[in-house]
């Protein structure tokens, strides 16, 4: 398939599954947004790289995907939005009754409000293009519970929600939107949780990986961000244009217990 010509803006892309998912939209001659909440050098770097590495434009837009205008101005500034990949996102593990309040918002924010504020802003730009897809990051976490995640499990069963009103408020246009429900990814923010899970159980980190995070999971393995790259671009090609409204879950078997 190509992508030459479509612009593909990816939230949260700087790291983990929204750079494997840019990398992959690149590659096939997408020009590609990067975002991230940061301006580092580090990140501008790696948008000059990419665009080296794959012979298409790739530019790095900062913008604070908690913030309800900034959502909206990476849109804006993209000047062209084919493909809108909601990505970005955080997690926090705590009891319901302890869980802080701060952190129940910014989760809420980012991991959920964004993509109704990018999605909001990009089907306009779709419309006139007579083309769009909206590929939603969410986690086999929007399809099933696990205790102690209460605001990343309310927002990404929120994202799988809205990616069905979403796919039959475009049902009669060019355009479809679907979510992407990953398991276990061994990305920075899962890699994040193993001291913590290893402490908790007086465990080492490699048993931490082994007994607890894949053991959710039946295929035992993690889900690579290759992998899902791979899924976002069928997504975008022609076998998949009545595919909307939907959830395709990479996860090893974890969401068919
Ligand atoms: P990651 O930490 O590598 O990536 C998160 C990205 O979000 C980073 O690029 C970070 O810069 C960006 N980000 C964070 N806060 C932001 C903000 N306020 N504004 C803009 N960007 C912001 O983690 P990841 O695992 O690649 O996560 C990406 C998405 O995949 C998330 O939505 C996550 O919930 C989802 N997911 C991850 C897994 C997994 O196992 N890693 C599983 C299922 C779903």
């Amino acid at each position: 398939m190509s992508l030459n010509g479509k612009t593909a803006v990816i939230t949260g892309s700087n790291s983990g599954i929204g750079l494997g998912i840019a990398r992959a939209m690149a590659a096939e001659g997408a020009d590609v947004v990067l975002n991230s909440f940061t301006d580092r050098d580090e990140d501008h770097q790696l948008a000059k790289d990419m665009a080296e590495e794959f012979g298409t434009t790739v530019r790095y837009i900062q913008a604070d995907m908690s913030k309800a205008d900034q959502c909206r101005a990476l849109i804006e500034k993209a000047g062209a939005c084919d493909i809108l990949v909601n990505n970005a996102g955080i997690q926090h593990v705590a009891p319901l009754d302890q869980f802080p309040v701060d952190k129940w918002d910014a989760i809420i924010a980012i991991n959920m409000n964004s993509a109704f504020h990018t999605t909001a802003a990009a089907l306009p730009m779709m419309r006139k293009a007579g083309w769009g897809r909206v590929i939603n990051v969410a986690s086999a976490h929007g399809l099933r519970a696990s205790p102690y995640k209460s605001a990343y499990v309310t927002a990404k069963h929120g994202v799988v929600g809205m990616t069905k009103v979403v796919g039959l408020e475009t049902a009669k246009e060019p355009i479809t939107c679907n979510a992407i429900c990953p398991g276990y990814v061994l990305t920075p923010l899962v890699e994040g949780q193993i001291p913590d899970t290893a402490k908790e159980y007086g465990i080492s980190e490699d048993e931490a990986v082994e007994k607890v995070i894949l053991a959710k999971q039946p295929s035992k393995e993690f889900v690579t961000v290759e992998q899902l790259g791979g899924i976002a671009l069928f997504l975008c090609s022609d076998a998949a244009a009545q595919i909307t409204g939907t959830t395709i879950s990479a996860d090893g078997g974890w969401s068919a217990q």
